[in-house]
């Protein structure tokens, strides 16, 4: 299969704490930007791949991230990142080039209320959420610096925001596309958000709530075996069940033998992307 976008959770390192937060691989330290480097190359090599999404933990707090992020553009990738927000308007952690070398600028956004935030996990260690003034400024800084920039929302739908009414966001800052994700259960034994888990029907009634008129909202149930993760070791995991498995490290084999190993759900693949 050709044309794929492969997501390099660059780091596990976060300044917020999600409860329902699945990137907790195995605490080991991030590799090198010389490192990324070579799994950018071989992922190039393997002519599968057109598209990389940078995403973490927090991306901007990968030291080497606009180094990393130009050295992938020159490689000819169509790039993308997802972040919390709570650092893009900071100029030294998110200069200006970093805005023009994304096609797409994904943010996680769960609610507006900062008790529910808070709650969640979804702030810094001062409790300091990201403001709806704050996307509004970081999403005019993006367009400002590239105005062909496309912007996405992520709402994680859990037990503490199945309730919010969000809708209404898009009138206020352009949104290419919105995902709605219900919650995946995560449980490594050592993190679990099994207490936070919803069900089909109260998902259902979320997405009713909060339904766009004018413009791409997406539910999604699952992205297992569909989303392909490649965590802050250079490891191609296997996101089946509520945890996940190692299939292969890119800086030891090609990214074509080890994709091969990888029992990947083409047809849920493409319904997402569609
Ligand atoms: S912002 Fe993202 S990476 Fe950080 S804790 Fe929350 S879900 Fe995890």
């Amino acid at each position: 299969m050709n044309g794929l976008k492969v997501n390099l959770h660059i780091t596990e390192r976060c300044n917020y704490k999600c409860k329902y937060c699945f990137a907790h691989f195995d605490g080991q330290r991030d590799l090198s930007l010389e490192q990324w480097k070579k799994i950018i190359d071989n992922v190039k090599l393997s002519g599968m791949v057109s598209a990389i999404n940078f995403a973490g933990g927090e991306p901007m707090l990968y030291k080497n991230f606009s180094n990393l992020l130009s050295y992938a553009k020159s490689s000819g990738f169509e790039l993308s990142l997802i972040s919390n927000g709570s650092l893009l308007l900071n100029e030294k952690i998110a200069p200006d080039e970093m805005f023009a070398d994304l096609s797409m600028l994904g943010i996680s956004i769960d609610s507006f209320d900062e008790k529910i935030l808070i709650a969640l996990g979804c702030c810094d260690g001062s409790h300091k959420t990201l403001s709806e003034e704050k996307l509004i400024a970081v999403v005019n800084r993006a367009e400002k610096i590239n105005p062909s920039i496309k912007i996405k929302i992520n709402t994680v739908v859990s037990r503490l925001n199945v309730g919010e009414k969000l809708i209404g966001l898009e009138r206020k800052i352009s949104i290419d596309r919105w995902k709605f994700l219900k919650i995946k259960p995560f449980d490594n034994k050592i993190f679990s958000n099994k207490n936070l888990l919803i069900g089909n029907e109260e998902f259902s009634e979320f997405l009713e709530r909060n339904r766009r008129n004018d413009g791409d909202s997406i539910p999604e149930q699952t992205t297992e075996r569909s989303y392909i993760i490649i965590d802050n070791r250079g490891n191609l995991l296997d996101n089946f069940g509520d945890s996940y498995e190692i299939v292969g490290n890119l800086l030891e084999e090609s990214f074509g033998a080890v994709f091969g190993r990888y029992n990947f759900d083409s047809e849920l693949y493409q319904s997402r992307y569609a």
